[in-house]
């Protein structure tokens, strides 16, 4: 009997996943719910764990920027950068592409140091930011002067009922306990019509991880994973268009792209291996022509709170 109850639908019928990871001296198992699909580790790690998790080695593997560094780091990092004109990245460029000339108020959840926040203001736009690493939010605050809480999306208190009109989350849906809980949180703290952008990986998505799951079952074995537990959610196109739709948003742009061929981390045995090349050009030129089974998600989603949602039917 499980007492855990699924985070999408809350049914506690789960049936487990080819892979786990050994953490604090537990096993969380890869686990999916049967009633809709959901993939997540069970049990998760604790609070307490997750904030060992997020520790100075999380930030420094980061590529683009120290967040464990004393401010100076920033500083000369920022000092660098042309933040009077917004800087390119998929966002960024979605946003300008399809929402010209609107000005939103805007936050930006895991917004690091603000530099993208800083340049977005030259949109006209106004930008707050939530960020962990208080070394990054107090630089955001300190020398950029933008209004930076630091925190999590999950516990803080800091904003209010209808305060922004878009909400963006790179990477950071994934990682927390209960996204569900916090989309309700945005369906409040985002205006009635308001966007919430999500940048996430769906690699349970790619077919070369389906066959794995499928061989790896047949076959009676478990995959320990090395990576520390940084997933607690693993979501597809179906799943996060559930959540969202669940939660008082309707999908008004879902892409389900997949990395080119040339950048596929190649990881695991040789066999293992071996079944990543020999799906890797297939699967990109099925991602090419369908827009499907892609590693990666970029969702827009609009806050239709109270009103009824319509299933968006894919
Ligand atoms: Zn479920």
């Amino acid at each position: 009997m499980n007492m855990r109850a699924c985070d999408l639908c809350g049914a506690t019928d789960f049936s487990p996943l080819p892979f786990y990871y050994l953490f604090d001296g537990q096993r969380l198992q890869g686990t999916r719910c049967r009633s809709c699909g959901l993939a997540f580790l069970d049990p998760q790690p604790t609070p307490a764990q997750l904030e060992k998790l997020y520790g100075k080695e999380y930030f420094t593997e980061r590529p683009n920027y120290d967040r464990t560094q004393p401010d100076v780091q920033f500083i000369e990092e920022g000092a660098a950068l042309d933040l009077s004109q917004p800087r390119p990245d998929k966002f960024v460029d979605y946003m300008r592409a399809h929402y010209a000339g609107r000005k939103f108020r805007y936050l930006e959840v895991g917004c690091g140091p603000g530099y993208t926040l800083k340049s977005l203001q030259s949109l006209g736009w106004t930008t707050h930011g939530l960020e962990i690493s208080a070394h990054a939010a107090d630089y955001a605050r300190r020398v950029l002067g933008l209004p930076v809480v630091t925190g999590n999306i999950e516990t803080t208190e800091d904003f209010a009922e209808n305060q922004f009109d878009l909400a963006y989350l790179g990477d950071v849906l994934e990682h927390l306990l209960s996204p569900a809980a916090a989309v309700r949180k945005f369906r409040r703290i985002l205006s009635p019509g308001g966007l919430l952008v999500l940048a996430l990986p769906s690699v349970t998505n790619l077919p070369s991880m389906r066959l794995g799951f499928g061989a790896y079952r047949l076959l009676g074995r478990q995959r320990r994973m090395d990576l520390p537990p940084y997933h607690l959610y693993e979501f597809t196109p179906r799943t996060i268009t559930k959540l969202l739709e669940q939660n008082g948003f309707q999908v008004v742009d879902l892409r389900n792209p997949v990395k080119p061929p040339a950048h596929i981390r190649l990881g695991g045995n040789p066999l293992e291996q071996a079944a990543k090349l020999a799906t890797q050009y297939p699967t990109y030129w099925l991602n090419q022509l369908t827009g499907r089974f892609g590693d990666r998600m970029f969702v827009v989603a609009e806050n239709v709170g109270a009103r009824r949602t319509r299933p968006l039917v894919r």
